[in-house]
Parts: C-alpha cells; sequence; structure tokens
C-alpha cells in the first residue's frame, strides 16, 4: 500500500485511521478537531493527499477522496497563512527595533526566518503535488538585511492578504511596521 506515507505521526493517531479518514470513511468531530490542531496528522495527510488518485481508485470512493482532498487543500491554505504571518513578525524582528509594536502582548515570539521559510517550501511543495498552488511571490526570497526587513515584512503582510483576506493579525502586524518606521524616522 503505496499511499501511507513513511512517518507515522507521534500523537498516537494511526496510519489507517488518517488513510480512513482521508477517504471519508471517518466521521469523528473529535478526530476532526485533533486533526486541525496536529500539524503531524496534517503532514501524513498532505502526503495521502498527493496520492488521492490512488486512493481513490482503492477505496472505490472517488467522491470522498476528492472532497477530503479539498477539505485537505483548504487546511493547507490556513497553515499557509500562518508560516506567512509568522515569516512576517520573523522580518520585523529583524528590523532591531520591532520591539515597538502597538500589540501589547504578542502571542509567541516568531522563530527565525530560515526555519519558518523551510517550514513554507515543504508546505507550497505538498500543495503543489496536490494540485494548489498559493501566490506567494510577494514572499522574501531570501532573509531581508536590516534595512531591508520592513519592506520584507510588508510582502509578506501583502501574501497574507491573499491567502486569507484582511485579517486582524494582518492589520496588526501592519500597524506594528508602521510605527516601527515611524519611530525610526523620528
Ligand atoms: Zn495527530
Amino acid at each position: 500500500m503505496s499511499a501511507l506515507p513513511d512517518t507515522t505521526p507521534s500523537c498516537g493517531t494511526s496510519l489507517d485511521v488518517l488513510s480512513r479518514w482521508h477517504d471519508g470513511d471517518v466521521a469523528d468531530p473529535v478526530l476532526d478537531r485533533h486533526i486541525q490542531g496536529c500539524a503531524e496528522c496534517r503532514a501524513s495527510l498532505y502526503d495521502l493527499g498527493s496520492t488521492g488518485t490512488a486512493v481513490a481508485g482503492m477505496s472505490g470512493v472517488p467522491y470522498a477522496a476528492a472532497r477530503v482532498t479539498e477539505t485537505t487543500a483548504r487546511q493547507g491554505r490556513r497553515d499557509m497563512a500562518d508560516f506567512v504571518h509568522e515569516l512576517a513578525l520573523a522580518c520585523l524582528a529583524l528590523r532591531g527595533n520591532g520591539r515597538a509594536s502597538p500589540d501589547p502582548a504578542p502571542a509567541a515570539e516568531p522563530r527565525d526566518f530560515a526555519a519558518v521559510a523551510a517550514d513554507i517550501r515543504s508546505l507550497d511543495r505538498r500543495l503543489r503535488e496536490l494540485g494548489v498552488r498559493l501566490e506567494l511571490a510577494e514572499l522574501p526570497p531570501a532573509e531581508p538585511s536590516p534595512a531591508q526587513a520592513l519592506d520584507a515584512a510588508r510582502g509578506a503582510l501583502s501574501a497574507l492578504g491573499k491567502l486569507e483576506g484582511a485579517s486582524e493579525r494582518q492589520r496588526r502586524a501592519l500597524a506594528a511596521a508602521d510605527a516601527t518606521r515611524a519611530s525610526q524616522q523620528s
């Protein structure tokens, strides 16, 4: 059964269960919620999705497989938006005084640029295998210098807007970029 990914998620969800969920054979709200919060399960599902045709042919339920592949693609888009948002924050952090943020309680320190960029590349590759191409041309191609960091952040935030539309987190990050720029000009 070559459709199964190589790695079993360490959260304890079996590949067999994931495969049946992928086929649309498992209706379990608890599992739905777990998968939404579990990056490892989703990574396995992207692998399953990239072989969706084989899975559909095998199970005899092409509609279910197509539907679930669509769901996986939608989830992938949300995951990508999270990564792109984090990339924008990583760019702001590179600016040095990026802490002059109007946000009183940033959720978490962003990881560094290289780590986030690697996740974006990996997810983009998996989504392309599913036939999903996201518009990422505005992302900075490489880690920006401190002088380029604000423009890089703005590019990432523009890409974020294309992925999820105008959002509160996009607005806040743009405001942080504006505040940083203002504080540098004064
Ligand atoms: Zn899991």
